[in-house]
């Protein structure tokens, strides 16, 4: 299992934790845990003790385990940036000829509607990466951290999501020199195959998404921006027409196919 894997297992762990907590209680509560009378079928002490350990213990084995598993991967990306260092070439052209195809996260902002990166950088469905630190750059440069980004796998991505749950799933493919990295690759070029729209509302989670709308965001540094969401019939049905586009009119906009 890989570090990354295992991070992600975590924090299913971590998310059920509020569940199994209201399980414990619920249980605690049938064994009279609660009850004062001595009749009870387990002492009350021992469930109160055993209630103290679960709510005290489990989530230090929590924050104990993001501590090892932080390390870890922090021990790795070292080791990665090291062989950067040392410019050895051998994994980085891996696959020379190959399409590159994976999957990324991106916001939809902007009127009209543009992709942008988790990062901030816009760009368009076929688009040249270009360096923000370095104009001398082509990316990917071995030592810098410009060019495009994709996960090998969907589920890296799916997960990245619902941590990002205002992000869209992109199907991408990558051209040009490229580098593998550990989840997945980084490249000169990329290609938006599609948007994979979510199956449901952005807000109310339960309807079918149907319709795109534009939302004011303010953010933590001073500016403040148009966020796209796709949204049910009545999650939508307060935004005036201008604020809101069709699947098929966003598909033309962003110059992409939206499945
Ligand atoms: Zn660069
Ligand atoms: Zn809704």
């Amino acid at each position: 299992m890989s570090i990354n894997s295992k991070r992600q297992l975590l924090i299913k762990w971590v998310r059920r934790y509020p569940l199994i907590a209201l399980s414990v209680l619920a249980i605690a509560y049938l064994l009279g845990g609660f009850s004062s009378s001595d009749d009870s079928l387990v002492p009350q002490q021992v469930v109160i003790t055993a209630l103290y350990l679960f709510v005290g213990i489990v989530p230090l084995g929590f924050i104990i385990a993001f501590v090892v598993i932080g390390s870890i991967s922090d021990a790795q990306s070292v080791r990665n940036k090291e062989k950067g260092g040392n410019l050895n070439y051998q994994d980085a052209f891996e696959l020379p000829s190959e399409v590159m195809h994976g999957y990324k996260l991106a916001l939809i902002t902007d009127q009209p509607p543009t992709l942008t990166g988790l990062t901030g950088d816009k760009y368009l469905s076929d688009a040249q990466a270009l360096c923000t630190t370095n104009p001398e750059h082509i990316p990917p440069v071995a030592n810098c951290e410009c060019g495009f980004y994709a996960y090998k796998e969907l589920t890296d991505a799916q997960f990245e999501r619902s941590i990002n749950p205002g992000s869209f799933l992109l199907d991408v493919d990558l051209f040009g020199l490229g580098f593998t990295y550990k989840d997945g690759y980084r490249a000169e070029t990329q290609l938006v195959n599609r948007l994979i729209k979510p199956r449901r509302c952005m807000r109310c989670k339960t309807l079918p998404a149907k319709v795109f709308v534009s939302t004011y965001k303010l953010s933590y540094t001073a500016t403040a921006w148009w966020q796209w969401q796709i949204r049910c019939i009545v999650c939508s049905s307060s935004f005036k027409e201008k604020d809101k586009l069709s699947i098929e009119q966003m598909a033309q906009y962003l110059a992409l196919k939206i499945t």
